[in-house]
């Protein structure tokens, strides 16, 4: 067989986008029509909405992390490593790969899907200070740090170290940010049980967001839901407030507070991998301009999609309107793009992203939750079910399922499990250690790369 001839079509990103756009790759072309590779630096596709309860000890890492080569159907050949910039005019996207080489792979198709990262602002002592929500290494990270702030309050005798030590600042009110600090205030609730030399008074959860109501999207009613509920869990929710600057041991809230604290979780938003900005092409607030068909005008074969790429929401009357960057939208736009690349391979004409929002699910751990599915508010029990059920409905694989349904069955009957495992407790944690920001090149630094220079 002559490989040559082939067509190559490279992936970029294994998240909802770039795995669903695989999947259908595999399934709809044969062999012999192209060559379909995937950049990834990991070898699994992660679960993020279920980022939190990973946090929290509900779930193990492993339940979210959907493995790449699962079946011997998944023929696609993947690289491991991560792209770092992307010409446009060469059609070459340079890859550093795991072992920190850098190689330049030729495409005839590509499609971008590398998601976003935690979006930080210029405020001193963010970046080395906070920590995300965004991998399964920092929700790995924050459990342990959690935990560990517990074992060292409990060991210390000075009342001002134990003070801080229990004080936890989670910075964003969107459904991440919320999500987490509902999730990890029942794991310090339930853990401190154990601790009977500790104060459970002296824990304190805050969360902050500048806008002045937590997850708009959910509408007035079921927010002050949200709301009712970390107030009653004792989560102290300050809307209409930021932070001034963050240190090691203290957070300056920009209303004048200083929060003693060794733990800033910051999840304020989110924006498209800088690998965006390397191809110097238009963006609509730093994700890629596409066309509904997810397609970049004036370039042939590139695509975009999730939460890199603007994408036009055509299910809403608004002019203008993109679609949020969501896992719903990320998921389905994958299997549309895929369609749309075998059309441009075989000349048909491509088809445009239509979805309707499905709604938001919002899990607070234990028996509470707010959801709103198809516009239908719902609290408690019920919307814990549904939060619950499209979750579990929405894993890739059926090994998944199984792992996320026991975790949650055995969490019920057996409780919560407070192991520290002492995961990369000495290295510095800082954003861009784990989101790794700062590989990127510039536009002429990849054209340099690209002319071997
Ligand atoms: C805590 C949390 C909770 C959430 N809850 C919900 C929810 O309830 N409902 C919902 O709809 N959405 C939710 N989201 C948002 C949702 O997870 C994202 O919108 C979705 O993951 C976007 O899909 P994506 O494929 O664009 O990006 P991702 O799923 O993030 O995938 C991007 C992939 O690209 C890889 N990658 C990154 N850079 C490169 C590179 N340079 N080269 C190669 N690969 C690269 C990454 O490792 C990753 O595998 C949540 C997000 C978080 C963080």
């Amino acid at each position: 067989m002559n490989t040559v001839t082939r067509p190559r079509i490279l992936v970029v990103g294994a998240g909802f986008a770039g795995v669903g756009c695989v999947r259908r790759l595999e399934r709809k072309l044969t062999p012999d029509e192209a060559d379909v590779t995937l950049v990834t630096p990991y070898a699994y596709q992660l679960y993020l909405p279920l980022l939190p309860q990973v946090a929290s000890g509900v779930l193990t890492p492993q339940s979210i992390a959907v493995s790449l080569r699962r079946s011997k159907k998944y023929r696609t050949r993947i690289i491991p490593g991560g792209a770092i910039g992307v010409d446009l005019k060469s059609k070459v996207c340079v890859i550093r790969t795991i072992t920190d080489d850098v190689v330049d792979e030729r495409y005839d198709y590509i499609v971008l899907a590398p998601g976003s990262v935690t979006r930080t602002f210029d405020i001193p002592g963010l970046t080395e200070h906070a920590f995300g929500m965004k991998t399964l290494a920092e929700a790995a990270y924050i459990r342990d740090h959690v935990i560990a702030q517990l074992d060292l309050a409990d060991a210390s005798d000075d009342p001002a170290e134990r003070a801080a030590r229990l004080q936890f600042v989670v910075v964003g009110g969107g459904y991440a940010g919320t999500e987490t600090a509902a999730c990890l205030q029942r794991l310090t609730h339930a853990a401190v049980q154990r601790y009977p030399r500790l104060d459970p008074n002296l824990i304190k959860w805050h969360l902050i967001d500048i806008a002045p109501k937590l997850m708009p999207e959910l509408g007035d009613k079921l927010g002050r839901s949200a709301q009712e509920i970390l107030r009653r869990r004792g989560i102290d929710v300050s809307l209409g407030v930021s932070i001034d600057k963050a240190g090691a041991e203290e957070v300056t809230f920009t209303d004048g507070r200083v929060v003693p604290t060794h733990t800033l979780i910051w999840t304020a938003g989110v924006v498209a991998s800088p690998l965006i900005a390397t191809l110097g092409a238009e963006t609509v607030r730093g994700r890629l301009a596409v066309t509904a068909e997810m397609a970049l005008p004036g370039h042939d074969g590139v695509f975009a999609l999730g939460d890199a790429a603007a994408v036009p929401d055509k299910a809403k009357s608004e002019e203008n309107a993109i679609c949020p960057p969501t896992a719903q939208h990320a998921m389905r736009q994958g299997t549309v793009v895929a369609d749309n690349v075998i059309a441009a391979l075989r000349n048909e004409p491509l088809l445009p992203y239509v979805h309707k929002d499905l709604g938001l699910v919002v899990d607070l751990g234990g028996k509470d939750a707010v959801s709103k599915p198809l516009g239908i508010e719902l609290r408690g029990v019920l919307a814990q079910a549904v939060a619950r059920g499209y979750h579990w409905s929405a894993l890739r694989t059926n090994v998944a399922k199984t792992r996320v349904m026991t975790n949650w069955l055995l969490n019920a009957v057996a409780g919560d499990d407070f192991v520290r495992t002492g995961f990369q407790s000495r290295k510095a944690a800082r954003l861009k250690d784990f989101e790794f920001t700062n590989e990127y090149l510039t536009p002429e630094q990849v054209r340099a790369q690209v002319e071997g220079k």
